[in-house]
């Protein structure tokens, strides 16, 4: 798999843990970009000549795998810059007209900054009240809270699907229907940046009204991002930023916007990465979801027992016998350990090791549970192995002997 990764001919001992924030690209993401800007390179929509066509044509196209993988109509496709780009357009789009004084939004505590922060700008600049799911000391999502949580106030649940923190797997079609049985009106999104690249997605049979995720976690390029919109939903909607590409006709005094996607992605696109993110796309059909997800959990399986043979080692989440993926956090308890920082600086420095540290843009959860110096956050892509995992092992025992 190494060999499909062109970063290991350049870093051949590199152990990368840290796909959780990006995913290393393989060699057909990176040929398909070079591939537009040395061949094709033309914005698209708008010129008649041959290579301009060819750019729309593969854009157009993409729009439709990336539509497909997810099982939804290419129409209910908006391409983004990313995961955060997708939550504030729906905070903006959607809030900003929906969202009234003493209205409810709804999110769990487990949440990244980027599905946190634009829920919690819109209810103050509105004056709406921000409630949070509670995640027990199993570091569950406490699902019994949601009959008191939901009431006829409530707007919007936002949640995700995969927490990058605890790697924890919520089962987001029974929380839907539990949130739509409570009410009906209440328009559920969730945040898919850490589960596309882990498992088959329906959004139709998940029931969601809004489904974001980033192209960059997904083995393809940095800079494009999706918002699936339910067609129904967009009624309830109008767009926030305008532009060229994104009308039917324009007058001095008014503008007749296009239809959904087009009005919300004013601008000259991401071309060249929303055509490499169906090239992404195509490497993990290629492989095939059964391959990924067992060597993924194969993986799990073995850091987990790895980890749990260093003593004082705390993992923030669930063990493996829960609905989980290979993010794992920990910090180790014992006084004069090394911290997380000290973890990743020493593990880099001496072994090649990239692990994340920190905490991971979830603060609140970090403190709510009492890792007030952060974890160090070791994250699996396709591409890493057992050997991997037993040169991680090495690396913190020597970091340990040294503070000892
Ligand atoms: N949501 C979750 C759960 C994430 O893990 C991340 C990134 O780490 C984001 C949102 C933000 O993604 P992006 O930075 O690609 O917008």
């Amino acid at each position: 798999m190494k060999n499909n990764f062109p970063i290991f001919q350049n870093n051949p001992d590199l152990v990368y843990f840290d796909s959780a924030a990006t995913s290393l690209k393989p060699a057909s993401v990176v040929l398909s970009e070079m591939e537009y800007y040395t061949q094709y390179s033309a914005n698209i929509h708008r010129g008649l000549y041959q290579i301009s066509g060819k750019a729309s044509e593969s854009y157009d196209q993409s729009r439709q795998i990336i539509a497909d993988f997810i099982h939804a109509d290419s129409e209910e496709i908006i391409f983004t810059s990313g995961t955060t780009a997708s939550i504030n357009l729906v905070a903006q789009c959607w809030g900003q007209q929906n969202i009234k004084s003493g209205d409810e939004i709804v999110i769990t505590q487990t949440e990244h900054h980027s599905n946190l922060v634009p829920w919690q700008q819109l209810a103050l600049a509105k004056k709406a009240k921000l409630k949070y799911i509670p995640v027990t000391s199993d570091f569950l999502l406490n699902l019994k809270s949601l009959p008191k949580l939901i009431t006829p106030k409530t707007k919007i649940v936002a949640l995700t699907h995969v927490s990058n923190v605890l790697g924890t797997i919520n089962p987001v079609k029974k929380i839907v229907q539990a949130i739509k049985k409570l009410n009906p009106q209440t328009l559920v999104l969730v945040d898919g940046a850490q589960s596309v690249a882990h498992f088959p997605l329906d959004v139709k049979s998940l029931g969601v009204d809004f489904y974001a995720f980033s192209g960059h976690k997904l083995y393809g390029p940095t800079g494009i991002g999706v918002l699936y919109v339910n067609r129904k939903t967009y009624s309830s909607m109008s767009p926030t930023t305008f532009g060229g590409g994104a009308i039917t006709e324009v007058f001095w005094h008014k503008t007749i916007l296009d239809h959904p996607p087009f009005c919300y992605e004013p601008g000259t696109p991401p071309i060249a990465q929303a055509i490499a993110l169906s090239q992404a796309i195509k490497f993990i059909q290629k492989i095939g979801w059964h391959k990924i997800i067992q060597h993924e959990q194969d993986l799990t399986n073995y850091l987990f027992q790895k980890l749990n043979s260093i003593s004082h080692l705390k993992i923030l989440g669930p063990g493996n016998n829960n609905p989980r993926l290979g993010v794992i956090s920990f910090a180790l308890t014992k006084p004069k350990s090394p911290a997380p920082h000290d973890i990743g600086d020493i593990i880099s420095q001496k072994f090649n090791i990239a692990v994340r540290t920190g905490f991971h843009c979830a603060m609140p959860l970090h403190h709510l549970f009492g890792f007030n110096t952060g974890t160090t956050r070791v994250s699996l892509g396709i591409y890493n192995t057992p050997k991997d995992i037993d040169k991680l092992i090495e690396s913190l025992n020597y970091t340990i002997k040294i503070f000892s």
